[in-house]
């Protein structure tokens, strides 16, 4: 399974790949020192680096593994993300806003999250929860998921 690096302008991108399962790294949350076009042409070569900018992919070429992503719009990256044999499936293995593999928390760490968000108890009951322990956040497939379903579903029909 592949793996990415996104550059800084495509912090949406990333969560949408880790919401497929991909592990996936954001410019925007690693601590680059100095010149970013330096470190992202050199660092996690096992990754595929997805970038906007044409000139970095130009000089990244060659280098290391390196998509360029032409539109600005997330729906037109995601097409362009086909390429790549990207599927679109939404899967409950990573957490979309740090990258870390989820797993069941224990009936202490959903109620601790659901206490601190206000969310009422019975969600434990009425659906499967996946936690993030670097968030501390919990995940389900609940109207939200829907939604981002419907978005992918919308997403394949108009190709
Ligand atoms: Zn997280």
């Amino acid at each position: 399974m592949s793996k990415f690096l996104c550059d800084r302008m495509l912090g949406k991108l990333a969560t949408w790949l880790r919401l497929f399962g991909y592990d996936t790294l954001y410019a925007g949350d690693l601590e680059v020192e100095g010149d970013e076009d330096f470190f992202l042409i050199n660092e996690f070569r096992d990754r595929i680096l997805l970038t906007r900018d044409k000139e970095l992919y130009n000089r990244a070429k060659g280098l290391r593994p390196v998509f360029l992503i032409k539109s600005d719009r997330l729906e037109g990256q995601l097409r362009e993300l086909k390429a790549l044999g990207i599927r679109f499936e939404l899967k409950m293995d990573r957490c979309s806003v740090c990258n870390t593999p989820l797993r069941k928390p224990t009936r202490e760490e959903a109620l601790e999250v659901m206490k601190r968000e206000g969310i009422k108890e019975d969600l434990a009951e009425k659906f499967d929860l996946w936690y993030c322990e670097r968030c501390k956040k919990l995940y389900w497939m609940g109207g939200h998921w829907k939604n981002m379903k419907r978005f992918l579903n919308e997403l394949e029909r108009d190709n």
